[in-house]
C-alpha cells in the first residue's frame, strides 16, 4: 500500500490566526530508503569476498614462518586492514538495520548491571597494560526491559570510546544508577575531551572530531550513530559533556517504564 509522507508546520500568529503549511515528502522519504537499502546491499554483497580474502590471511598467517622476511610486515598490515573493514562491514549491516527498524527490538528482562561488568573487563583487557583505571558503581537492583543485544552494543561502543580517547593511565568512572526521571548509564573518562563545536553532530555517520586520530585509534565512525539508535529505540537519549583537555562523559538516559525489579528466581 502506497504511504505518503507530509510535514506539516503549523505558525501562529497573534491569539487566532494560524498559517498551516503541509509538504509533501514522499519523494524525500523514498530517496532516505534508497540510500539505507543499497548500504546494506552493499555490505552485504562485500562481506563473502572478504570473508574469503581473511580466510587465505589467516592460512598465510599460520604459515608465517614460511613467508619471504620481506613480506611478513605486509601480510601483517592487510590482516590488520583486513580486520577494520570486517568492523566496517559489521557497524555498517547493524547500523542499517537499526535505522530502518528492521532489527525487531527483543524487549527481554536484560541485567545491565551484568552487561556493563563484563563489557568493563573486555575494555580492560583490550587495553592491555596501558595501565587505564576502570572504577565501577554499578547498582545491582534494577533491571531494563529492552534488547540485551543492541544494548550491549551501545554500551561497548561508550566504554571502549573512553578508554580509546583517554590516554595510558587515565581513569574511566562507570556508573549506572536510577532515579525519579529513569535509569542511567554514565561513562566518564579523563581523556582528550572534545570540542563543544563538534559536540551537536557526533552521532552523524562517519563525523570524527578529528580525523586526523581515527587512523590511529582505528574506529569505524559509526559507533556514536548505533548507540543514538540504539537509545531511540528504548525510547532514551544521548547525553555528551566534555571539554577539550578535561575529559568527556556520555550519559544513556532510559525512562521509568524501561525499569524492570530483577526477576525472581524459579526452579
Ligand atoms: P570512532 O570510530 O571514530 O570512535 P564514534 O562514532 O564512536 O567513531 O565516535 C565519533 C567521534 O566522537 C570520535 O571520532 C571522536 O572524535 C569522538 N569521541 C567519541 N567518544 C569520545 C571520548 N570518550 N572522548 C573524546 N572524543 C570522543
Amino acid at each position: 500500500k502506497p504511504h505518503i509522507h507530509l510535514q506539516i508546520q503549523i505558525s501562529l500568529f497573534g491569539d487566532d490566526d494560524r498559517l498551516i503549511v503541509a509538504k509533501d515528502v514522499t519523494r524525500l522519504f523514498q530517496l532516505e530508503q534508497m540510500r539505507r537499502d543499497f548500504v546494506s546491499n552493499v555490505s552485504h554483497e562485500m562481506r563473502t569476498p572478504l570473508t574469503v580474502i581473511s580466510g587465505y590471511l589467516e592460512t598465510l598467517s599460520d604459515h608465517a614462518d614460511e613467508v619471504p622476511p620481506k613480506w611478513r610486515r605486509a601480510l601483517g598490515t592487510m590482516s590488520q586492514q583486513a580486520e577494520r573493514m570486517e568492523a566496517l562491514i559489521t557497524d555498517l549491516i547493524l547500523l542499517a538495520k537499526l535505522e530502518t527498524g528492521e532489527q525487531h527490538i527483543d524487549d527481554r528482562v536484560t541485567d545491565v548491571a551484568a552487561l556493563i561488568r563484563q563489557t568493563c573487563s573486555d575494555a580492560k583487557a583490550v587495553s592491555g597494560d596501558s595501565g587505564h583505571v576502570i572504577e565501577m558503581d554499578i547498582g545491582e537492583r534494577h533491571h531494563l526491559f529492552g534488547d540485551e543485544n543492541q544494548l550491549r552494543s551501545a554500551f561497548s561502543n561508550i566504554i571502549f570510546n573512553a578508554v580509546k580517547y583517554t590516554p595510558a593511565g587515565g581513569t574511566i568512572q562507570v556508573r549506572w544508577y536510577t532515579d525519579r526521571e529513569g535509569a542511567h548509564l554514565s561513562v566518564k573518562d579523563s581523556g582528550i575531551g572534545i570540542d563543544p563545536v563538534h559536540i551537536p553532530r557526533l552521532t552523524e555517520r562517519f563525523y570524527r572530531a578529528d580525523p586526523s586520530r581515527h587512523q590511529q585509534t582505528g574506529g569505524t565512525g559509526l559507533g556514536l550513530a548505533i548507540v543514538k539508535h540504539v537509545l531511540l529505540n528504548h525510547d532514551g537519549s544521548l547525553e555528551i559533556n566534555s571539554q577539550p583537555g578535561e575529559g568527556s562523559e556520555f550519559i544513556c538516559h532510559f525512562p521509568r517504564q524501561r525499569i524492570t525489579e530483577a526477576p525472581i528466581e524459579t526452579a
